[in-house]
């Protein structure tokens, strides 16, 4: 059924780009209904970015069409094809088994576009029911904006929709649907698809597409490239992802499933299943219950980020041709990566110029964390917190005190922070201080947060996913009275098992 409002389409103007390129790239498609659907959860600050106001929610059409119910008169909804390399093995066709690519809105001269996930099979779907359940679909809704509010690239998410249908999972639950937004889902995966079929010139559609739309600067740039454009295009993804990966370790971040048909081409984060902000610092930390020889741990991100680039650049390989360009886009990845993440350490430290001895100073902090599990986002939070008070005329015990209260042996942390003292006299403390305050959040999406929101969820009350969504918005704020957000976890979150189950 097509909802034709005019007062919808005033709302949104609707723009298919990526579906213009048509079969074989993407199929025209429409959501399986649910029944009785129901609002979960609305982003209205989302919403506003969209250039769209409240009474958006209330439109005739809006909860149908956001649960694949309906279509909104101008929307042509498309499921799109990849492929990709699953846990390191080529895994061939995967596609979108269950997004609906709705079409782009755009505000102002950017566009958006909007995803549905969960909303039935596709094409794609192989052996999956094409839906996502309420669990995953909270999670993927709170992390989104949780990474958003971190200033770390990331699709968005709009809203969650409801059903009291049954989704079969380990045990029956019940279904939803995700609204995300982003300038682009594509791939690596997109352009792997193709070049495994030995279709160069559908790679190379591909990636003009891509260029033309998201990458429009890079035509000026292409004599440091031999005008090759597409190691040039290379070369920038190859940035973008360093960048996330660096964004990401800093934080704590562990995504779970790094598969190459997860890795977004504009660097943001992608796709939200098994992820887990660290709780107590463990380098080796593995998420994703499903992940048995810990690939994706913690540790491993940064340089699969680089094998997945790999993958990326043997797809274009047909394009770029010529081998010392595509190593020349490719190798950097591994200065760029380390610079990246000795920048967001500085910043963490609240180091404001550059020294040598600093990559060292970080190493040292999180070897500290690391041998008594400290809790990672409570220890930089009490340290930006502790700088903060450094003029207090307190001796520098005083001063740490919150910090060595986080340590059984406390002797180590001491020494370590002697040398940060040290390195700190050069600088202004205050100007450290707000900048750490700033970098290191008092709120993250811890796992047993997200349980909670969950759990009251089922039993129908969201309210929770509302207060969380308010304090991952701002999480470097102190959100006075929402102290118990911000707190250790409780001794049953290390019993929470993430697989791939979503
Ligand atoms: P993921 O592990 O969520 O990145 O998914 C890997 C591939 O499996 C993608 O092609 C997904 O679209 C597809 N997929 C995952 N879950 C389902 C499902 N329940 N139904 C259909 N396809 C799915
Ligand atoms: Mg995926």
């Amino acid at each position: 059924m097509i909802v034709a409002t005019s007062e919808i389409h005033r709302l949104l103007q609707w723009t298919h780009r990526y579906a213009k390129l048509g079969l074989p790239f993407v199929t025209p498609w429409q959501g399986t209904p649910l029944s009785d659907v129901h609002w979960v959860a609305q982003n209205h600050s989302l919403l506003q970015e969209l250039g769209l106001d409240e009474y958006f929610w209330a439109t005739y059409g809006v909860l149908e069409s956001l649960s694949g119910n309906q279509i909104f008169q101008g929307m042509q909804p498309h499921a799109s094809v990849y492929s990709g390399h699953q846990f390191g093995v080529w895994a061939g066709q995967l596609g979108d088994g269950r997004a609906l690519w709705l079409g782009e809105s755009h505000v102002g001269d950017t566009y958006r576009e909007w995803q549905l996930k969960g909303a039935g099979k596709t094409p794609y779907s192989r052996m999956g029911d094409g839906r996502a359940v309420l669990r995953s679909s909270i999670r993927e809704y709170l992390c989104s904006e949780a990474m958003h509010g971190l200033g770390i690239p990331t699709t968005r998410a709009l809203c969650i929709t409801g059903s009291p249908d049954a989704v079969l999972r380990e045990s029956v639950e019940t279904a939803a649907v995700v609204t995300r937004i982003a300038p682009s889902f594509l791939r690596f995966g997109h352009f792997e698809h193709f070049a495994a079929l030995g279709q160069d010139d559908k790679v190379k559609q591909l990636a003009d597409f891509a260029i033309e739309h998201y990458f429009a600067d890079l035509k000026d740039q292409t004599d440091a490239w031999r005008g090759n454009i597409y190691a040039a295009f290379l070369h920038q993804v190859v940035q973008s992802t360093a960048r996330l990966m660096a964004q990401w370790q800093a934080v704590g971040f562990c995504h779970g499933v790094m598969n190459t048909d997860n890795m977004s081409i504009l660097g943001l984060t992608l796709d939200y299943g098994p992820f887990q902000f660290l709780d107590g610092f463990d380098h080796n930390h593995i998420c994703n219950h499903s992940d048995h020889q810990g690939r994706y741990s913690y540790a491993n991100q940064p340089k699969i980020a680089y094998w997945n680039l790999f993958c990326l650049a043997q797809a274009l390989w047909g394009l770029i041709k010529e081998e010392d360009l595509a190593m020349q886009a490719l190798e950097p990845y591994q200065i760029f990566f380390p610079q990246a993440l000795d920048e967001q350490m500085r910043r963490k430290l609240g180091l404001i110029d550059i020294q040598e001895g600093d990559r060292q100073l970080a190493a040292d902090v999180l070897a500290c964390l690391s041998t008594e599990r400290v809790d990672f986002t409570i220890f930089w939070r009490r340290l930006s917190q502790c700088l903060k008070d450094f003029s207090n005329h307190l001796t520098p015990t005083q001063v740490w005190q919150p910090v060595l209260d986080l340590f059984l042996d406390t002797q180590p942390i001491q020494s370590w922070l002697e040398k940060y003292t040290h390195r700190l006299s050069s600088q202004n403390i205050q100007v450290a201080s707000q900048m750490m305050l700033k970098t290191n959040p008092k709120f993250v999406l811890r796992n047993h947060l997200g349980e909670e929101a969950i759990q009251k969820a089922k039993t129908g009350d969201f309210s929770l996913i509302n207060t969380m969504l308010h304090l991952l918005h701002s999480p470097f704020d102190e959100h006075g009275g929402y102290d118990r957000f911000a707190n250790f976890p409780p001794s049953w979150a290390s019993s929470i098992e993430i697989s791939c189950s979503s």
